[in-house]
């Protein structure tokens, strides 16, 4: 049992575990008009009947660990960003958002309905970048489109209390997710310094760290995040150093470890380290040596 961190008008509800995925830590922010809740996880739902009523339900993305808990609040509005609201309109449009094929799009598929609840909701609405939502006395949630994980990912800052949540823009040490076919590299990477100039007293993630207090540990936090991005690409020069197929860094693993028994391993090594790649090509690191392989011009540096 993990202990909630009231924030003022926030509450970080404090998935199992410390939010490790599955889980993650929810944030309900409570005005004097309206309680809404961003991202239910599947904590959330053993403990709904303890909750204050909820008015509406916000997610910071559309991916099924953030929305497994959506389905315990069927007769409020569900709101997220309009990039990511086809997520929301139907499976198919959820499906699409990872990229998945074959077996593992069907299993994932399966997972996302029954052990993440997902239900399509064809009335959900959307928000944009700098969209509030108004919860009386003072209380007011801003919107902050982050994407780079998804297309649709946004941030929120909750005032008075100066509360920032970032969603999956977690702090973890595994680094930053762009591996679905709706992740961007470039995107993500525009995201963290965009957030590296935001203000705020707290700080809360989705996973894992659940409450920063102040600028300087969120600082430090974000940028060994970051730092995750550039030890990759690096270690994908070293491994060029011989020529090498897509298929052979897929194999080889830099996003997982080998041995992590994750059945979209493949997908997302493929989808986030063929953005390295091209990148590398790009800025004239990597050359195409023969047709499919590729190797680093000039060794790593
Ligand atoms: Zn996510």
């Amino acid at each position: 049992m993990t202990t909630d961190r009231s924030l003022g008008h926030s509450t970080v509800l404090i998935g199992d575990r410390g939010g490790k995925y599955p889980d993650g830590n929810a944030l309900l922010v409570t005005g004097r008009h309206e309680t809404l809740v961003i991202d239910p996880s599947l904590s959330v739902i053993p403990r709904c009947a303890q909750l204050p009523r909820i008015d509406r339900v916000v997610n910071s993305h559309c991916h099924e660990d953030h929305l497994a808990g959506n389905h315990l609040f069927p007769d409020v509005p569900w709101c997220v960003h309009e990039l990511d609201r086809p997520g929301f309109l139907s499976l198919d449009g959820m499906m699409a958002i990872y990229g998945f094929q074959g077996a593992v799009k069907a299993n994932f598929a399966q997972a996302v309905v029954d052990q993440f609840h997902y239900v399509a909701r064809p009335d959900t609405t959307a928000f944009r970048d700098g969209d509030v939502f108004d919860l009386g006395g003072g209380v007011r949630v801003r919107v902050i489109h982050t994407p780079g994980h998804t297309r649709g990912h946004s941030c929120f800052h909750v005032e008075p209390d100066d509360v920032l949540y970032l969603g999956d823009i977690d702090l973890s040490s595994f680094g930053p997710y762009y591996g679905d076919a709706w992740s961007d590299l470039a995107d993500f990477e525009r995201s963290l310094a965009l957030v590296r100039g935001l203000e705020a007293r707290w700080y809360a993630t989705f996973h894992h760290l659940g409450v920063l207090d102040g600028r300087a540990a969120f600082l430090e936090r974000l940028d060994k995040f970051a730092a995750v991005i550039d030890a990759r690409e690096q270690r994908l020069l070293a491994y060029l150093a011989e020529p090498r197929s897509l298929e052979d860094i897929v194999v080889h693993r830099f996003v997982y470890r080998p041995q992590d028994p994750v059945p979209w391993a493949d997908a997302c090594e493929r989808r986030s380290m063929g953005q390295h790649l091209d990148r590398l090509r790009r800025d004239g690191r990597v050359r195409e040596v023969e047709p499919g392989r590729y190797r680093a011009v000039g060794g790593a540096r």
